[in-house]
């Protein structure tokens, strides 16, 4: 781009230098050459705009699911914290991990696995409210942000997620492959830091997988 940029400007001069043209056809050639250039120019703004775009998402988001990544994630529970901090709101958070899903690898393979958990990612983004989020904090694990709400707001948005589970399950070669979730939920607590918020949030998770599974541990 830069180097056609440079070569229309040669001709630009060259075409100055040009002796033997009316000064009107010097003039609309000059700007013909300009018009050219503005365009071009115009074109890399554009070209400029859209690499910017999608440097944006690829650092906002997930490559697999599509869902905003561990790193977004944690800068908005920080904004969310904050605000809080301030007495501006509540917030609620929740953890999800995929149930055994090794045994949905080592049964079907590693692309079958991906499958099940944009599958899975789907699930958990659609029920949710405009302005709740959620994202892969990594592996098979998700992370759920309830701003503005409670335990009780994300007691009911994790039930809409497992009831969707329930009722749209993952399917591979026509068979029904049931994939579960289990859920830590916790609320805001007046003073509490990041770490402190997500290793209550973890443990309530943790307890959620001793209680058997497919079920929601709030802390
Ligand atoms: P638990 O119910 O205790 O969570 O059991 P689990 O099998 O889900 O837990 P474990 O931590 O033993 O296994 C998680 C598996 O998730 C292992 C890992 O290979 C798989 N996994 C993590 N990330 C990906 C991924 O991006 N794609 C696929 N296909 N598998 C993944
Ligand atoms: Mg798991
Ligand atoms: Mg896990």
């Amino acid at each position: 781009m830069m180097a056609r940029l440079t070569r229309i400007a040669d001709r630009y001069q060259l075409a100055e230098r040009e002796r033997g043209l009316s000064f009107v056809q010097r003039y609309e050639r000059q700007l013909r050459q300009l018009e050219k250039i503005i365009r071009i120019s115009d074109q890399y703004q554009q070209m400029l705009r859209e690499l910017n775009e999608e440097l944006q998402r690829t650092a906002s988001h997930d490559l697999l699911t599509g869902l905003f990544n561990r790193r977004y994630l944690y800068d908005r529970l920080g904004e969310e914290l904050g605000k809080a901090a301030r007495g501006h709101g509540q917030f609620a958070l929740a953890m999800a991990d995929v149930d055994l899903f090794k045994q949905i690898n080592d049964s079907y393979g590693h692309d079958i696995g991906d499958a099940a958990l944009c599958h899975v990612a789907r699930q958990l983004a659609a029920p949710l409210r405009e302005y709740d989020l959620c994202g892969r904090w990594g592996g098979e694990e998700f992370l759920l942000l309830f701003p503005g709400g409670d335990l009780e707001a994300a007691q009911q948005g994790i039930q809409r997620i497992r009831q969707r589970l329930q009722d749209e399950p993952f399917v591979h070669d026509g068979r029904v492959c049931p994939l579960t979730l289990s859920f830590g939920v916790t609320e805001y607590r007046q003073g509490e830091s990041t770490t402190a918020i997500l290793k209550r949030v973890d443990e309530a998770l943790y307890r959620a997988k001793h209680a058997g599974r497919d079920c929601l541990e709030c802390a």
